[in-house]
């Protein structure tokens, strides 16, 4: 695959003399497929001053300009769409077709997105005596995972711009090809030189030096629990804003007047896609008594059906990592019904599509982020119940909901987490999202997404 050895700085390809390389691998074949260099404290130094030297300009462009370009954006974007599918599928290893539906095609949505709110955005108000401005934050440090490789860099980066702010991407160290090419996107979509700058590399080493660097005004971060808790405190410690969006647990509750077998089927295929690598996914599924049994037969013949369709885990310690969980599930009492630690396939990272039966609240299955094709379905007594165990964890990140619409509309209110689809509602690119609880801080996407990277300065008159 075609790599850049070198940083995207100020505009151009600054090339990476004598740098350790990173070994990007194809997790489905286990090969090498490329390197990138792994940035320093002093490679992300020269990005972030390259960021704060493009400020001022960049921040006093209007706001119609800005949108002039994030629209040049969402243009090559989509003319290399192919091009962004086959990168995710080589470095992550989803498969072709939904590497196109979603890794490619959501990106280019939010990328539109903000191209239209940038342009009608009011970045001022009256309240009263006071014209309040809406002024960009400054400098972004953005930090990204690797399970959508291109849609959290988008989701972080144009906002950021919309919002007059510049920026420093740190992408993560299995998926820098998707971030190459969002560099190559920047730079035919004429944004000025050091508006976006990419540095690769490795997380305690470039992240924490983009974390720490006091020419950063705002760190958005996306990834583990661990790293985010450090990110805010060293963030809290300069007094510097943070988002944080930290993974989840997230519940499907299907009340007894779902169309089960739909509830179920979809709520399989949630959980299966991206091979479960979704911080998103309904993880947890909450059964009726009266409708458990069924339900899991339901499942099991969903899992099956995916078997055939699941790409491989990113890497070999996160394929290790479920194994564990599975293990895990087995030793402390849940009756494994689908897939398991076996790989079903000789080469990759493969896991087969997973279900657990019997799981109760408390397990480590039902409470810990596994980030694996692993289901865990739970059985529930009445309403309360099922409320209870739907907010006991300390995650609170999505959701769904099953049921005569008002119903599940009630409970769903009653849900601490940052979204819930009702009856398999659809993925909104404007929907505000973001967690409760320890699932992070702040919100990703449309307007709120915009809020996130400005600060207000009242004039009074
Ligand atoms: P991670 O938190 O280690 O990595 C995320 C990003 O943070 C990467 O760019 C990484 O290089 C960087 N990073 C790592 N250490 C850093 C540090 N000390 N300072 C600054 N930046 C640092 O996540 P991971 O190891 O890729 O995945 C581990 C687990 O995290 C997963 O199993 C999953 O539970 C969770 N995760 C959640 C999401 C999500 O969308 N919320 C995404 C990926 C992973």
């Amino acid at each position: 695959m075609k790599a850049h050895d070198g940083f995207y700085i100020d505009g151009a390809w600054r090339p990476a003399v004598g740098r350790d390389p990173i070994d990007v691998i194809d997790p489905a074949a286990e090969q090498v497929i490329g390197q990138v260099p792994a940035g320093t404290a002093e490679d992300v130094d020269t990005a972030v001053r390259a960021a704060r030297a493009a400020l001022p300009a960049w921040a006093a462009t209007a706001p119609a300009e800005r949108a002039a370009r994030l629209a040049a954006l969402r243009d090559v974007l989509t003319a290399r769409k192919d091009e962004i599918a086959e990168t995710v599928t080589a470095e992550l290893g989803s498969p072709l077709n939904f590497s196109q539906a979603v890794h490619a095609a959501v990106p280019i949505a939010v990328a539109a997105s903000y191209a239209e709110l940038a342009a009608t955005h009011s970045f001022e108000e009256k309240v009263g005596n006071s014209t309040v401005l809406h002024e960009p934050i400054g400098v972004v440090g953005a930090i990204t995972p690797w399970n959508y490789p291109l849609h959290q860099i988008v989701a972080k980066v144009a906002p950021a711009l919309a919002a007059g702010c510049t920026v420093v991407l740190k992408p993560a160290e299995d998926t820098p090809l998707t971030a190459q090419l969002f560099a190559e996107a920047i730079h035919e979509a004429q944004f000025p030189a050091g508006v976006f700058n990419l540095v690769t590399g490795i997380g305690r080493i470039a992240g924490q030096a983009l974390a720490e660097h006091p020419g950063v005004d705002l760190v958005s971060f996306t990834g583990s629990t661990a790293v985010g808790k450090q990110i805010a405190v060293t963030a809290g410690a300069a007094v510097k804003k943070v988002a944080l969006e930290l993974g989840g647990k997230s519940a499907n509750v299907i009340l007894p007047s779902a169309d089960l077998a739909k509830a179920v089927n979809v709520g399989v295929a949630n959980v299966m896609s991206n091979s479960g690598q979704t911080c998103s996914a309904w993880t947890r599924m909450l059964v009726h008594t009266s409708q458990y049994d069924e339900a899991v037969e339901l499942a099991i013949t969903a899992a099956a059906k995916y078997g055939e369709r699941i790409g491989p885990l990113v890497n070999a310690r996160q394929r290790d990592r479920v194994r564990g969980y599975i293990d895990k599930g087995v030793a402390e009492g849940a009756r494994l019904v689908a897939g398991g630690t076996e790989s079903p396939r000789e080469r990759g990272y493969f896991v087969s599509p997973t279900v657990f039966a019997d799981v109760t609240p408390e397990m480590t299955i039902a409470q810990e982020e596994i980030f694996g094709p692993v289901l865990s379905v739970l059985r529930y007594e009445d309403t309360e119940d099922a409320l209870r165990i739907a907010n006991g964890t300390v995650y609170g990140l999505a959701g769904a909901v099953w049921g005569e619409e008002a119903e599940a509309v009630a409970f769903a209110r009653r849900m601490e987490t940052g979204q819930v689809d009702i009856n398999g509602g659809r993925f909104n690119p404007r929907a505000p999202f973001g967690g409760y609880k320890q699932s992070g801080v702040g919100r990703e996407l449309g307007a709120h997404g915009l809020a996130e990277y400005l600060q207000t300065k009242s004039l009074q008159f």
